[in-house]
């Protein structure tokens, strides 16, 4: 069982997610309008011990607004005022003695809808939230993108109206700047709740202007939107945001992008951070991670057969033996323990095969690329058979490096990012 935490503005909330995905199990209480750090952290704690399965419990998982360190170290949301670098993660593994793994709580909820929801079976989906704030998630080739921080995702700071209002990151026209619920009520000067339709069209058009961009940026073909102003507005919104969509996602692969509204509902926060617990163990997307074929509403357009989806399960390119110290391109601590790989289908092998530094696009210098490239991109910088003088020079390699050429047994269909598990354990 994983214990999911979810830290919100409005509240703050606890539950038990099992490893098939299922919510279990769930309590909250009010965010405490306060500065006092610890008094916030008081209520989280207690909220976290009320939903009980003490015995069950393996790890937790958090998703928390934004923005924070890498790894979720220090968390500084910027709708709860009253943390400022605090350090969630530590205090959370002192208090409840379990490994701890924090996120940002839009890239849990695209786990989440990629794992039961919406965009289930789905390897190439944005995510989204559409609420006090607007937030983003990316999944791409059946992987969660982190970024360089971890901050990958950040669709609220797309800019939709280049002399729009100002925004709180310090740009201007951002989405967030104008679609949130703040950004809807001082628009309107009424409550987002009361807005009417024009607002509520113009607030599907921009979301869909967003989202178009990010599907010609990224070849996705599918957008699941949550958030209480996006499904407080329901199909109006929806129907704004698909139209300007079409009429702005153009290119032979994007033109067919839809934009759904998230499938898990109220759950898909808790499910999302009780699948931050379980990626960090390396234990998300294997065998149980699937919620099988279609989740609540089915899967939408982008929906590959079940089995193995292009892209998801690339042959041959995890190096079998221990890892070498991670390249700079990966260090610990922006690649957190399975990191890669997120939603593989069931089959893929256990952590452990994973590539030096916890990603195989890019290897660290002096790694020689895997001798068989894969076909779609894995290992993408190593050319096929061979290497480049410039990136794999001549010489010994690092301990622990598999030579170029057949991978041993176990190596071909690991995802090159199945990281084992590091630093955050
Ligand atoms: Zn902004």
């Amino acid at each position: 069982m994983a214990l999911a935490i979810d830290v919100g503005g409005t509240k703050l909330a606890a539950g038990l997610v099992t490893p098939g995905g299922e919510l279990v199990a769930r309590a909250a209480a009010a965010t405490p309008r306060t500065e006092d750090p610890e008094r916030l952290f008081g209520v989280l704690a207690a909220v976290a011990a009320s939903v009980g399965g003490d015995g069950d419990i393996v790890v937790c998982g958090v998703g928390s607004g934004g923005p924070m360190s890498s790894g979720g170290e220090e968390v500084s949301p910027l709708n709860i005022p009253g943390w400022r670098g605090f350090p969630l993660r530590r205090r959370l593994a002192e208090t409840l003695g379990l490994p701890v793994y924090v996120d940002n709580d839009a890239k849990a909820l695209a786990l989440a809808e990629g794992w039961r929801g919406a965009a289930a079976e789905v390897a190439d989906f944005l995510a989204m939230v559409v609420s006090t704030g607007v937030g983003g998630g990316v999944v791409l080739d059946g992987r969660l993108l982190d970024g360089a921080a971890g901050n990958a995702g950040h669709i609220g700071h797309v800019v939709v109206e280049p002399d729009g209002r100002a925004c709180r990151c310090g740009g201007r026209g951002c989405l967030e700047a104008e679609v949130s619920g703040p950004a809807i009520a001082a628009i309107t000067g009424r409550p987002a709740a009361e807005a009417g339709p024009a607002v509520v069209e113009r607030t599907g058009r921009l979301v869909g202007r967003a989202v178009a961009s990010v599907a010609n940026l990224l070849d996705l073909r599918l957008a699941v939107v949550g958030g209480s102003v996006a499904l407080g507005f329901g199909e109006p919104f929806f129907t704004a945001a698909q139209r300007e969509l079409s009429a702005r996602a153009r290119l032979d692969f994007s033109r067919e992008a839809r934009i759904v509204p998230a499938g898990l509902g109220a759950d898909g926060p808790l499910v999302g951070a009780g699948a931050v617990g379980w990626r960090g163990l390396g234990r998300f997307g294997g065998s149980g991670g699937w919620g099988g074929p279609g989740g609540p509403g089915g899967p939408p357009g982008g929906a590959r057969p079940p089995g193995v989806p292009p892209g998801l399960a690339p042959p041959g390119v995890a190096p079998s033996g221990p890892r070498p110290p991670a390249g700079p391109g990966a260090p610990p601590a922006i690649a957190p323990p399975g990191g890669r790989g997120d939603i593989a289908p069931p089959g893929v092998p256990p952590p452990g095969l994973a590539p030096p530094g916890g990603r195989g696009d890019i290897a660290p210098p002096g790694v020689p690329p895997p001798g068989v490239a894969p076909p779609g991109g894995r290992g993408d910088i190593a050319p096929p058979a061979t290497a480049p003088p410039d990136v794999a020079p001549p010489g010994p390699r690092p301990p622990g490096v598999a030579p170029p050429g057949p991978r041993p047994p176990g190596g071909p269909g690991a995802p090159p990012g199945v990281a084992p598990p590091g630093p955050h354990g």
